[in-house]
């Protein structure tokens, strides 16, 4: 078979780019050597968020329903039927980007791809016996796998990571989650939502460490109301697997103070390196940089004309909808189109609860890049709407310029924040003011009102409800 492009890797990387390569007119095949959906849909952000949704359920009825005159005689947790319900949303999931590759015409090859020039590539099919396709482009997009050094000890027994965390269906009592960031913090609280004791072993001074200062502290304070704890500046030495436990040894940064915690499961997840394993790289003479990345330039395209890669393979956050714009980029520009991406406004989210999203400059960054600003803040605890459902943790921040009054930065903490992000996209896609979502009507009550009330704020003591 002779195709235009030819995408390895379908994660919404790979699968974006197919279908917009399609939709352009192009002919167009897509290898994938496990499931369509890649880390994102089989692995990561739709079965995480399946359990976040199930166990914050379960938390509300065990907490909340009382409060709300809602009285449950007995709350159980049903694991097994907890984790067969997030298989059914994933493979529904994969069902549909079945059905689209169909729908495009897009030809999918289940197997592993590899280079054998920058116009041949080999597919080893799943089912069996091995064929070739030609193609006049490539888009490799071969996503990330979990970062597990040797001395963390990974066995996916009791040493796991995000994959098996996904997969546990007997609460464990107790879990070390090595690594305070979006991961380990999302899948810590499903667990701590569920009663385990969740213990976080933190490099840094402070989770999320890539997000706004203050999110990360409103984020920890709730958290620890959870029942999480934390070791902060504190660092992991040793790994030991038993048959039904772990040992972790555990050092305080800049320090000799050891100690030992022992559990049922730790979790490594201190983030996720590039995957290129038997891509035939080599044969094409590509080079990874020094963090297994491939280099790309401004239009995605590697060293080798012809050739572009997208998403966690190469630099830039790990964010599905990151590789998402990025395969739409790639397929226009092949198209002959003028696409652009502005990273600066692709949001962060953590899907606890309350969530965590943030978009545009840090109040770290904007110091550090030696611009002036200002500061509107609004605590969701002043909403109508976050009382009615006894939602009241967190905050929405609003950084502005200090002379244009142009929004820079927005970061917030609370109920659907990860949607209300969205908000703060679009105003900076515009190059809004803050007086421009100041003088925006927000419906009442929403959790929305809190981030006109942050712009109020943010344009001069302005804000209605404080
Ligand atoms: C637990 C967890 C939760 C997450 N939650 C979120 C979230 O809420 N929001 C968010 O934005 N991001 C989230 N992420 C990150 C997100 O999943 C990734 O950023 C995203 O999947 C990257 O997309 P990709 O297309 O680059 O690669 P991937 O999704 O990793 O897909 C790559 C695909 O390529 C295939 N492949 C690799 N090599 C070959 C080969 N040689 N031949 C054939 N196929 C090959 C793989 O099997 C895989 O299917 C989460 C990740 C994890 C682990």
């Amino acid at each position: 078979m002779k195709y235009d492009v030819t995408v390895i890797g379908s994660g919404p990387g790979g699968y974006v780019a197919a279908i917009r390569c399609a939709q352009l007119g192009m002919k167009t095949a897509i290898i994938e050597k496990t499931s369509l959906g890649g880390t994102c849909l089989n692995v990561g952000c739709i079965p995480s968020k399946a359990l976040l949704d199930s166990t914050e359920h379960y938390h509300a009825a065990v907490h909340k329903f009382t409060e709300h005159g809602i009285d449950v005689p007995e709350v159980n947790v049903n694991m097994p039927q907890m984790i067969k319900r997030k298989a059914d949303v994933v493979s529904q999931t994969v069902k549909g980007i079945e059905f689209l590759m169909k729908k495009n015409k897009i030809d999918t090859y289940y197997g592993f791809g590899s280079f054998i020039s920058a116009h041949k590539i080999k597919v080893e099919k799943n089912e069996g016996g091995v064929e070739e396709i030609e193609t006049d482009k490539v888009i490799i997009a071969t996503g990330s796998m979990p970062n597990t050094p040797a001395s963390m000890g990974y066995d996916g027994e009791r040493v796991i990571t995000s994959t098996e965390a996904l997969e546990i269906t007997k609460v464990p009592k107790r879990m070390v989650v090595i690594g305070g960031g979006v991961i380990g913090l999302e899948l810590g609280s499903v667990y701590a939502r569920l009663g385990t004791q969740v213990e976080v072993v933190e490099y840094l001074d402070r989770i999320i460490p890539g997000m706004d200062k203050d999110c990360s502290k409103e984020l920890m304070r709730s958290l620890k109301k959870l029942g999480v704890k934390f070791h902060l500046k504190h660092m992991v030495t040793k790994v030991d697997a038993l048959k039904t436990k772990v040992k972790v040894a555990v050092q305080k940064r800049d320090s000799e103070d050891t100690f030992t915690l022992e559990a049922d499961y730790c979790l490594v997840a201190i983030g996720r390196v590039p995957y290129t394993d038997k891509l035939g790289l080599e044969n094409i003479g590509l080079k990874t940089d020094d963090r297994g990345r491939i280099p790309v330039d401004a239009n995605l395209q590697t060293t080798v004309p012809g050739v572009y890669a997208i998403g966690d393979v190469i630099q830039g956050a790990m964010l599905a909808h990151k590789a998402e714009e990025e395969g739409v980029l790639v397929a226009e520009l092949l198209a002959g189109q003028k696409p652009h991406i502005d990273y600066n406004l692709i949001p962060n989210v953590v899907y606890t609860w309350p969530e965590v999203a943030g978009v545009g400059q840090t109040e770290e960054q904007l110091k550090e890049a030696g611009i002036s600003f200002k500061v509107g803040k609004f605590p969701i605890k002043a909403l109508g709407r976050a009382r009615a459902s006894m939602d009241t943790e967190g905050m929405i921040k609003i950084l502005a310029d200090a002379s244009t009054d142009e929004v820079l930065g927005v970061h917030m903490v609370g109920p659907r924040v990860a949607d209300l992000i969205a908000e703060a996209v679009t105003a900076m896609e515009f190059r809004a003011s803050a007086e421009d979502i100041a003088r925006m009507s927000h419906a009442h009550p929403t959790y929305a009102e809190a981030v006109k009330e942050a712009a109020l704020a943010a344009t001069g003591d302005r804000a209605l409800h404080m």
